[in-house]
């Protein structure tokens, strides 16, 4: 039982899905339960954004051009894929409402936040009726899921904070009512509803927080996070040819090592899955084979003193991380002088 949560580069191209729809058979010939939930494909949210601010600076026309690119993205997608008349019908009254919410919006010349909010969750209701209809096509039994069952708290329209109780409640109802008749729930990611029933968005980067909502709402111990890169590295690759991947990582070093450089993930949105001693693996759509890495409350003790090493550019120190507890602040901090002054006195 698991969730898996595929990104923007995952849902953005026909090869993409295909490679999606692999994973998902994959698991279910071993027999794996399971919930999607995914981004929208890569761009689309940052498009919809600038719709709306150039719907509401009265550009009307190139808000319009922007939408019909969208548009075309996903239905040359749909046609490659061989479910374009599926897709229309899943699709029609949603491209329908997105063009008058743009028309509304430059009519006003108002980009509220919550008109914001309902404009970016379109990304998200696109992508997954395209990877619904695709499977479908490859008689794999999913369903389509709007994730308003997501609850966020207060009347806001961008927040990160989940109401839990009623979140839990709802969706495990509705999700273990699809699993029972054997359905793979496909669910959008990055937005719910505040407490006046309302959509609002749940961060950038939201969907992995989708991912690890659902899980926690299950009660799985699994997320799969699946992106284009293979997992934690213990260096960039770009600077350091022989970059490792670390196949196992506990989450306080996994955040740290984002916080200085590592864009893998935002650490925050797996929390409620590791709290709760789940394991969040992150792996690579496209090289599947690969086992990436896991990342758990604490990680295995290493054989390797250092871990990892990760940088910003902006900061003028570099971050090393050892894993020999007892050792560590020593090594930690004498390896973090020595290096800097030494090898990197430019970072
Ligand atoms: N589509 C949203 C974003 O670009 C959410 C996500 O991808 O996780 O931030």
């Amino acid at each position: 039982m698991k969730v898996l949560k595929f990104g923007g580069t995952s849902m953005g191209s026909v090869e993409s899905l295909v490679l999606i729809a692999k994973i998902i058979k994959e698991n279910l010939d071993n027999s794996v339960q399971m919930i999607i939930a995914c981004s929208a494909m890569s761009g689309v949210t940052n498009n919809l954004i600038e719709i709306g601010h150039l719907a509401e600076n009265n550009n009307e026309e190139s808000a319009i051009d922007l939408y019909n690119n969208i548009k075309n993205r996903h239905f040359e997608t749909a046609e490659a894929l061989g479910i374009k008349s599926e897709f229309e019908k899943q699709t029609t009254h949603l491209f329908q409402d997105l063009q008058n919410l743009i028309r509304g919006i430059s009519l006003i010349r108002e980009f509220s936040e919550r008109s914001n909010a309902y404009l970016q969750s379109f990304g998200e209701r696109f992508s997954t009726r395209l990877l619904t209809a695709y499977l479908n096509k490859l008689n794999i039994n999913a369903r389509q899921f709007d994730s308003g069952f997501i609850k966020t708290q207060g009347i806001n329209f961008t927040v990160d904070e989940i109401d839990w109780e009623k979140t839990i409640d709802e969706t495990n109802k509705i999700l273990s009512q699809s699993i029972e008749k054997n359905e793979i729930p496909i669910v959008t990611g990055f937005f719910g509803t505040n407490k006046q029933g309302v959509i609002s968005l749940i961060g950038r980067g939201g969907s992995d927080l989708t991912g690890a909502v659902l899980t926690v709402c299950m009660g799985w111990k699994t997320l799969e996070i699946w992106t284009d890169v293979d997992g934690f590295l213990t260096a960039d690759p770009r600077i350091v040819k022989n970059a490792r991947i670390i196949d196992e990582i506990g989450f306080q070093e996994a955040s740290e090592l984002c916080f200085f450089g590592a864009k893998v993930l935002h650490p925050k949105t797996i929390r409620p899955v590791i709290d709760l001693d789940g394991e969040v693996w992150i792996k690579n759509t496209f090289n599947a084979n690969n086992p990436g890495t896991r990342i758990k409350r604490k990680a295995e003790e290493n054989k390797y003193a250092v871990i990892s090493i990760s940088s910003k550019k902006s900061a003028w120190y570099l971050w090393i991380y050892s894993l020999h507890r007892k050792t560590e602040n020593r090594y930690f901090q004498t390896c973090l002088f020595w290096l800097n002054n030494k090898i990197f006195p430019s970072i």
